[in-house]
């Protein structure tokens, strides 16, 4: 799903504090159409990632 999102209809309520992602705007907000979560089996919260993610240019 990386850079192939688009920001013209945000998923909304959620809440990301990536600050250098491209979907990340003011207010810790994600305004990505859909993100996609990765972390098979994850025990912790540091297991799981956004893997939507993609750099601000
Ligand atoms: S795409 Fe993922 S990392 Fe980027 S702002 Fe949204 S939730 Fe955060």
């Amino acid at each position: 799903m990386q850079g192939r999102v688009d920001k013209s209809n945000p998923i909304g309520r959620v809440k990301c504090v990536v600050n250098t992602c491209q979907y990340y705007e003011n207010g810790d907000r994600c305004v990505a159409s859909a993100i996609e979560i990765q972390g098979l089996n994850a025990r912790n919260t540091d297991n799981t990632d956004c893997a939507t993610f993609s750099p601000r240019h």
